[in-house]
């Protein structure tokens, strides 16, 4: 998606060690306007898929799913990070081990929230090494519910996620595919 591979080439900022801070229009100050354009985007891509209900982590993929479920009419769940052992209630439970925190987090979603009746898309800001997206499929295939793809902002593409995810058989689709990047010479993308 041009747009948005525009904006990461204008305000995004490369990090030693394959990091983009991308702060200024995602995900920390969130430019809606860009955000409505890439729920389009991902209704485009999904139309006629049936999606009832959207998957997302917290925090930072919260805010692109609500704008994009607006475009699908559907409602937006987002699986908490659960920072103790004690895993309360009747959920649904993955690990997620983080690239950027290099931290492992127990996620969870209540049952009440994720069916076999749901036909879900997840929803994501990054795909890196794929650790996010893999617990938020487990939670998805543990539950029933039918799996139709991921929508991932910015996949970089250099790190092993997408190759992992879309080898078990999940269709992802990411608007920007970051090739390469480096804090000298900037970001290139898939196709350049
Ligand atoms: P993964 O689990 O695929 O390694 O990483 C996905 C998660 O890590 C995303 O939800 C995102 O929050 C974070 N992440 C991974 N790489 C980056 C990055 O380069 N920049 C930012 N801002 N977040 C990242």
């Amino acid at each position: 998606m041009k747009l948005l591979e525009d904006r990461i080439r204008k305000d995004g900022i490369v990090r030693e060690g394959g990091v983009l801070k991308v702060d200024s229009f995602l995900n920390h100050q969130m430019d809606i306007a860009l955000f409505r354009e890439m729920g389009r985007e991902f209704a485009r891509l999904y139309a006629g898929c049936g999606v009832n209900k959207i998957l997302t982590i917290e925090a930072s993929g919260i805010g692109i799913a609500c704008i994009a479920a607006e475009e699908f009419g559907c409602p937006v769940v987002f699986a908490k990070k659960n920072k103790t052992k004690n895993i309360a209630g009747d959920v649904w439970t993955s690990k997620v081990e983080s690239f950027t925190h290099g931290r492992v987090y127990d996620i969870i979603v209540s049952k009440d929230f994720l069916t076999e009746k749901d036909r879900v898309l997840i929803i994501d800001d990054f795909l890196a090494m794929g650790s996010a997206l893999q617990g938020l499929i487990k939670l998805v295939r543990d539950s029933g519910a039918e799996l139709v793809g991921a929508g991932i902002a910015v996949e970089k593409a250099f790190q092993p996620g997408g190759e992992l995810i879309r080898g078990m058989g999940v269709r992802v689709e990411s608007l920007a595919r970051v090739a390469s990047m480096d804090p000298e010479t900037g970001v290139r993308f898939v196709g350049e």
